[in-house]
């Protein structure tokens, strides 16, 4: 890392102890902006950096609800509203007990960036709280989403700060939040949340943004080498809602999608995931993968162990953040991998990154290529602020010239700066450049 950035670096450290997902994501970051810092003195001199890694503000609050049995629950809520140099903080809510102050703060820097590259007018933020949707009844997370809201509806707004989705925040979460929020403001401010019911503000093609945008990226980085998704074996880890879809679209692509995974086990499915049945268990019935295996013949399910064992040439991460490891992309370079595309935020380890790096293998981090999500989430609120909405052929045309404009950005950007195909240091360097001039361009904020 540059000295004069390293020097930054270790302050923001230092002053943020305990939080080591937020230290792994602004390392990450650092390690690809020396080369900028040479060309643009500027932004040394306006403590760019120092800024950037000091969120706007901050919020920490109680949740207290009642669970069915009438035990009284108290979970923490945290909004970190990171940045707004390019329009209202923009991110999504994860609802799990491993969140805490650390894991918001890696999701909402990284979020900047992210949302600089999709081009759209929005800036960076996330939130969330340690509670486990799981094994809840729909009443309870109701109970639950409706207190979260009492606090945070004071903090955002359609200009200001607009929430959606992310781990254990689907439809059924927005819903709740939403009719919350309009009860307490008194206005039906559909602006105020993004992946809306489609009946009530949302955007068509939203819930399946995240995974297919994934997919076009690949795509477009495969290309490169004079390949596609055509005839790949492809292994995707998770089997929530960004993999899910992101299984559904390399498919249509003609991969063949052998495996993928919960928080339990994997299956393996050699004649390639049947989606609708997929898509029955997690989303209709909210059960397990092992069920999948239970109705469908020839499905192997593994129950321990890592999906990363079995072979693939694209591997596609889509459930967590540092679920693959040095070891894992070592097995998978070995393996005969291709490329791989981040779908969930930050899934590789740093030491993964350098292995597939190293081995020369097409690498998507998941700033640049889980970027449809939040775009489509931008849609969502253009359509609102129009009062319109728009057809899924064409929002799923416009999510698809913004994943090939990142593409084609992080492409350009690394070419610039002397690494082609280094797509880390191309989606770094080209969400911060964006977000830089806009801060030097505002003053001192
Ligand atoms: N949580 C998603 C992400 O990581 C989507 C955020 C949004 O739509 O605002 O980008």
């Amino acid at each position: 890392m540059d000295a004069r950035l390293e020097a930054i670096r270790d302050t923001v450290l230092a002053r943020n102890p305990g939080e080591a997902e937020f230290h792994q994501a602004v390392t990450e970051v650092f390690e690809s902006l020396g080369p900028v810092h040479d060309r643009h003195p500027e932004f040394l001199e306006g403590a760019v950096l120092e800024r950037l890694c000091e969120p706007e503000r901050q919020i920490i609050f109680r949740v207290p609800w009642t669970d069915d049995s009438g035990r009284v629950q108290i979970n923490r809520g945290f909004r970190v509203e990171f940045n707004s140099a390019l329009g209202p903080y923009k991110g999504g809510l994860r609802f799990h007990p491993s969140v805490y102050l650390g894991i918001v703060k890696f999701l909402g820097f990284e979020q900047i960036f992210k949302n600089a590259l999709t081009g759209m007018p929005i800036g960076g933020g996330k939130g969330g709280s340690d509670f486990d949707p799981r094994g809840r009844s729909d009443a309870e997370v109701m109970r639950f989403c409706q207190s979260f809201m009492t606090e945070l509806y004071r903090h955002i707004g359609e200009y200001t700060d607009v929430p959606a989705g992310d781990i254990g925040v689907g439809g059924r979460e927005i819903g709740y939040l939403f009719g919350q929020y309009k009860r307490i403001t008194n206005r039906y401010e559909s602006g105020v949340l993004t992946g809306k019911g489609i009946s009530w503000g949302g955007s068509l093609v939203r819930p399946e943004a995240t995974g297919f945008g994934t997919v076009i990226f690949i795509e477009e980085m495969l290309k490169t080498r004079g390949s596609s998704f055509d005839g790949q074996r492809v292994v995707v880890s998770g089997s929530g809602n960004v993999a899910t879809n992101a299984v559904a679209k390399a498919q249509a692509l003609g991969a063949t999608v052998v495996a993928c995974s919960d928080s339990s086990g994997y299956i393996v499915d050699e004649a390639g995931i049947d989606v609708a049945l997929l898509r029955q268990i997690k989303e209709v019935e909210r059960g397990r993968l092992k069920d999948y295996s239970l109705r469908r013949s020839g499905v192997a399910y593994v129950e321990a162990g890592s999906v990363w064992d079995v072979d693939a040439t694209v591997a596609l991460p889509c459930a967590t953040q540092n679920e693959l490891d040095g070891g894992a992309a070592a097995r998978l370079v070995r393996n005969g991998l291709l490329a791989v595309g981040e779908g969930a935020n930050m899934p590789s380890t740093r030491e993964a990154v350098a292995v597939f790096q190293d081995a020369g293998v097409l690498f998507a981090p998941g700033k640049a290529a889980n970027a449809g999500g939040v775009a489509t989430s931008a849609l969502e609120m253009q359509q609102n602020a129009s009062r319109d909405s728009w057809s899924f052929e064409h929002t799923e045309q416009r999510l698809t010239d913004i994943m090939v404009g990142i593409h084609d950005l992080c492409a350009q950007t690394a070419d610039e700066y002397g690494e082609p195909g280094n797509y880390v240091l191309g989606a770094n360097i080209g969400g911060f450049v964006k977000v830089a001039d806009a801060m030097l361009a505002q003053g001192l904020i």
